[in-house]
């Protein structure tokens, strides 16, 4: 457009550009990991503001992850639209409900439900049910889902059934355990993150004026990671929008990590069906990283199957040649803990920043090693979505503290007044020798960082403002920002990037994770998990796993079965995949979990391959152990017995070892 400044388009391609000039209206970018997703709409936002199209103060652009928000506000900043408003769709709609909530209700907003186990215990206790830690959890994941879902108690049952769900307990009971939780919450006045989204929708359903005043105020909604609304989401969306078509979305059907929460890429895939106006544009140049990383990916994502019409670009690399993809095999966690640690002193040494350079896991106990490796090494580092940061004690003290000296006049700077206050719930000057004092002294002082940052990046940042943020990060439980090494989930790491990226603990039982074996759906859900992880690497990208979890423990894991096809023919561990290279013959029958081709009889009549990773299976193991006299001597390896793969390394090379021993 003429009218926009020179230059807010000059950082797009042509059909990034295409999405980010487009009227006002529905517009789709579908596209690969690393293509400029967020980076177009960004600057479609910019560019509406700045061509008179819509005011700053009207856009509200939503996504997933608090850091991803914030990403975004940081990008939304640097081209100048302060004023857009990004946030996780909980974050807007605490907000929203928190400004309707007078109006509507006329008290004081309900407390938002900080740990929501207390209430399902009472809840199954009440079921009959037992109130051991991990049925609380399930209990709690499936009442998550329903919400998420649209499900209500008194429909549980129906749907369970019809979708043939893994209920953790009987259908029936699950039903009466979510009805007593929303019971004992109503009673204690709470709410939990998905009342949040739900309260939201329905008073703008309910509420023609609350309604209308919130439609004068946003005019034009973004969606950034779309592929992952879950029905919940979609229809406070659609309460947002009110029958309008101001919407843009971005995301990759090859992205959706959050399907087991009730998420769906349908909305994604199907926004033309739904908006058969809109602007629709594909993107296949990957500017985030290396050819090799990028090669990777696309052999990664290629393995997927079932793979839905409109996700099957591949991408292509558009920046210069970097290192090749490491990978590394070792004998336990605390082993690949160390090396990884030592790996990144090294790339700190060599002039990587610490912020750019992440450590990435499935599950969050797995940050134990990597603290603890990092922290003898002297590197620091974060970690994200695992801690409970905002529940520590001093923490919440701190907030309070906070909160009631927001409303005091002031004249000192933000770096100094949170200093001042923080004083008064014991953040000294210099820190306490160690123990406990000196976690809750560097707890505290992460606060005092976390301001000092804002005020450098923030012009005019005083205290509320400080204030909303925190609470608003308080909200998602993310710890703040300071320099270090990033330690996340890979869930948590969805749309970020870093120059280096470690992906750890690539073993069968983690990732993919143990209870995703035998279901095909979620293998692929994994999949699609490990496809995220690959795709935040900009240049070095390191791949491991150990073989055992503690030392001096059975090294009885194995390589996860994504890593098949990927491991160059020169490494080690190749020795491994090809010895267990099977000879062609024709059958047609093709592997259930690696969708290679069967070619042993016992092979076919199981659905799954003998060099397939995941292929242990008890019961074979058994018929194994009584058959192993006669078909030893014909096979040198036994080919369905697939237990470690130093035991493959070794018998290919036709060492003894104490497996082969069976
Ligand atoms: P994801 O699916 O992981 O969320 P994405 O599609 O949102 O990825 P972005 O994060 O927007 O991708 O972009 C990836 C990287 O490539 C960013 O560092 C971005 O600045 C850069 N980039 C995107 N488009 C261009 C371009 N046209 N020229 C140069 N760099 C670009
Ligand atoms: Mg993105």
């Amino acid at each position: 457009s003429p009218k926009s400044r020179p230059g807010l388009l000059d950082g797009l391609d042509p059909e990034q550009r295409a999405a980010a000039c487009a009227p006002r209206g529905p517009v789709c970018v579908l596209a690969g990991a690393g293509t400029g997703k967020t980076r177009t709409i960004t600057h479609r936002i910019a560019h509406l503001v700045r061509s008179g199209h819509v005011a700053a103060g009207q856009v509200l652009a939503v996504t997933f992850t608090t850091r991803a928000a914030g990403e975004m506000r940081t990008r939304l900043r640097g081209l100048g639209v302060d004023a857009a408003q990004a946030l996780t769709f909980h974050a807007a709609a605490r907000r929203q409900l928190r400004y309707f909530w007078p109006q509507v209700v006329g008290d004081r907003p309900w407390e938002l439900l900080e740990n929501k186990f207390r209430y399902i215990s009472q809840a199954a206790n009440k079921a009959g049910l037992g109130t051991e830690t991990e049925l609380l959890r399930d209990l709690a994941s499936e009442i998550e889902w329903s919400k998420a879902s649209l499900v209500s108690p008194d429909d549980y049952p129906a749907v369970a059934a019809r979708t043939q769900r893994d209920t953790p307990a009987p259908a029936s009971q699950v039903a009466e355990v979510y009805r007593n939780y929303e019971k004992v919450k109503n009673t204690a006045q709470v709410l939990d993150f998905d009342d949040l989204l739900l309260h939201t929708t329905a008073v703008l359903e309910e509420h023609t004026v609350v309604a209308q005043e919130f439609r004068e105020r946003y005019r034009c909604f973004v969606v950034d990671e779309y592929q992952d609304v879950t029905p919940l989401q979609q229809r406070l969306l659609d309460a947002w929008l009110g029958g309008r078509d101001d919407l843009t979305v971005v995301g990759d059907a090859n992205q959706t990590i959050y399907s087991f929460g009730g998420a769906s890429p349908r909305p994604l895939l199907e926004f033309t069906r739904r908006f058969p106006e809109a602007t629709v544009v594909r993107l296949e140049r990957d500017y985030r990283s290396t050819p090799e990383v990028v090669a990777l990916a696309n052999q990664v994502i290629g393995a997927a199957r079932g793979r839905p019409a409109g996700s099957r670009l591949k991408l292509i690399g558009q920046r210069p040649s970097g290192p090749v993809p490491r990978f590394a095999e070792y004998d336990d966690e605390t082993a690949e803990a160390a090396a990884v640690a030592r790996r990144i002193r090294d790339l700190l040494d060599s002039g990587v920043a610490a912020s750019e350079i992440a450590v990435l896991y499935r599950v969050n106990a797995q940050s134990e090693a990597y603290e603890q490796a990092l922290a003898e090494m002297g590197i620091p580092y974060l970690v994200r979505g695992g801690e409970r940061f905002f529940a520590r004690a001093e923490v919440r003290q701190a907030m309070s503290a906070l909160r009631m000296a927001s409303t005091d006049t002031y004249t000192s700077e933000l770096v100094t007044h949170v200093r001042s206050v923080l004083a008064k719930v014991g953040l000294t000057d210099q820190p306490p020798a160690g123990g406990a004092a000196k976690e809750r002294w560097d707890a505290l002082l992460s606060i005092v960082e976390l301001a000092e940052e804002l005020a450098s990046t923030v012009e005019d940042a005083d205290l509320p403002r400080f204030v909303a943020e925190l609470e608003q990060r308080a909200t998602a439980q993310h710890p703040p920002t300071v320099e270090g090494i990033t330690l996340a989930s890979l869930h948590a790491a969805k749309g970020l990037e870093w120059d280096a990226v470690f992906l750890v603990g690539l073993a069968e039982g983690t990732m993919p994770i143990l209870h995703a074996d035998g279901d095909d759906a979620a293998i692929e859900e994994e999949r699609r998990l490990f496809y995220v992880g690959v795709t935040r690497a900009r240049e070095h990208l390191s791949l491991s796993w150990a073989l055992a979890r503690t030392s001096g423990n059975r090294r009885n894991r194995r390589r996860s079965r994504f890593l098949y096809g990927l491991i160059p023919e020169d490494h080690p561990a190749a020795r491994v995949a090809r010895s267990q290279q099977p000879k062609q013959s024709g059958s047609k029958a093709r592997c259930r979990v690696c969708g290679g081709p069967l070619l042993e009889t016992l092979d076919i009549k199981l659905g799954r391959c003998s060099r397939c990773p995941s292929n242990v299976d008890e019961q074979l193991l058994e018929k194994l152990k009584s058959w192993r006299g006669e078909r030893s001597r014909e096979l040198k390896v036994p080919a369905f017995v697939v237990f470690t793969d130093a035991t493959l390394v070794a018998i290919a090379e036709q060492r003894p070892t104490d497996d082969t021993a069976l």
